[in-house]
């Protein structure tokens, strides 16, 4: 039967069957905002009343939502799904309900005394044990604490409860290992590059190598190798103080005072530092923080020269929180080169300086080692 339609602006159409005016809506030829008619009909009514809505989808609650979430993070990196969903979320159980209130609890990354404590209550009310309660839920608080500790890479800083969100959690679940190392690793090294960012230098460190002069003072020292042309020339140490950069090695050893440094650089593991005399390449496991360190030194001492950190580090502060939860879901928690799931980092796959955006397209999981060994490459 045809419908007669009208637009607000008062133009008319006809439509041989509902399922015209239907696709018609569908592909924007007719406004939402029309009116439609058809014999039979008191009067016009509008176009949206002859489809009654849908019954709204079901959602699942939050706290399934959550728990499937994490359900689908373990079994991409290769936990068993079906035993995992079995011990935790399938049975009607103690450990079902804890895990699913966990799981909902964790979803903002912390864990507040209130929540621990009804946690605490559930278990003691079902006369459950609480630690095999808890240990059940490991690999999901472990993977909660790694998305975390990637964020705040990302972000370049960590607040304080977040910080103590973290080693909360370390501690009621009892996290040892790898996990823990990572946290103890990581944190710092977040903290420092934070601080650095807004001039607090670390406190300097006590050791007084020979060569120090009065009234200087040590703030890194690492292990480091000289290159030219890529291949390895020596290795030696490397220190940076209030007033210069040395370099002790049997070959290639060098002392460059501060106030004649250019520029310096880092690519992942790789330190680029080029001063009145020339450039040298270095490579050491913390090149990021120490060059923030020379840099924080010379806005201490009012130098002006061309100081940059790695770029495609400080590029991962503008990808979003919603980019970086479908990555994390997408690459399984894991790194896509090589599999790993520590020290993970979000990449871009091209740089932004070279035209790459922050989408979830452009961006991967890698673990540190894989993400140094790609700057490299560049
Ligand atoms: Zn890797």
């Amino acid at each position: 039967m045809t419908y007669m339609l009208q637009d607000p602006d008062g133009q008319r159409y006809s439509a041989e069957s509902l399922a015209d005016v239907a696709a018609a809506l569908g592909n924007g030829t007719l406004h939402g905002d029309s009116w439609a008619w058809q014999e039979g009909m008191v009067e016009w009514v509008p176009v949206k009343s002859l489809f009654p809505e849908q019954p709204a989808k079901i959602q699942p609650d939050p706290t399934m939502r959550a728990a499937m979430v994490a359900g689908g993070i373990l079994a991409k990196a290769g936990v068993s799904l079906a035993g995992f969903a079995t011990k935790c979320f399938r049975k009607v159980t103690l450990q079902n309900r804890f895990s699913k209130a966990l799981a909902a609890m964790l979803e903002d990354g912390k864990l507040e005394p209130a929540e621990l404590e009804a946690l605490r209550q559930m278990v003691a009310e079902a006369g459950g044990k609480w630690d095999e309660i808890v240990a059940e839920c490991q690999p999901v608080a472990e993977m909660f604490i790694r998305h975390q500790l990637a964020d705040a890479i990302a972000d370049g800083e960590l607040t304080t409860e977040e910080e103590k969100a973290i080693m909360a959690n370390v501690k009621l679940f009892n996290l040892d290992g790898d996990i823990k190392q990572e946290v103890n690793t990581t944190i710092p090294r977040i903290r420092l590059l934070a601080n650095l960012r807004e001039n607090r230098l670390p406190p300097a460190l006590t050791i007084k190598p020979v060569w120090i002069q009065s009234g200087e003072a040590v703030y890194t020292k690492q292990n480091a190798e000289l290159r030219s042309a890529g291949q390895i020339v020596s290795i030696g140490i490397f220190w940076v103080t209030n007033s210069r950069v040395e370099y002790v090695a049997p070959k290639g050893g060098a002392s460059i005072a501060l106030k004649n440094i250019r520029e310096a650089q880092s690519h992942g593991r790789q330190l680029i530092l080029t001063d009145t005399k020339g450039r040298r390449e270095f490579v050491m496991a913390e090149a990021e923080t120490t060059v923030a360190i020379i840099l924080c030194l010379l806005r201490a001492s009012n130098r002006t020269a061309s100081v940059t950190v790695d770029d495609s580090r400080q590029e991962r502060r503008r990808i979003s929180k919603e980019v970086r939860n479908a990555v994390w879901i997408r690459d399984g928690a894991a790194c896509v080169e090589c599999d790993s799931n520590i020290y993970l980092e979000f990449d871009h796959i091209i740089p932004v300086a070279k035209g790459g955006g922050n989408t979830v397209n452009n961006i991967q999981l890698l673990c540190r080692e894989c993400n140094s060994k790609k700057s490299d490459r560049i």
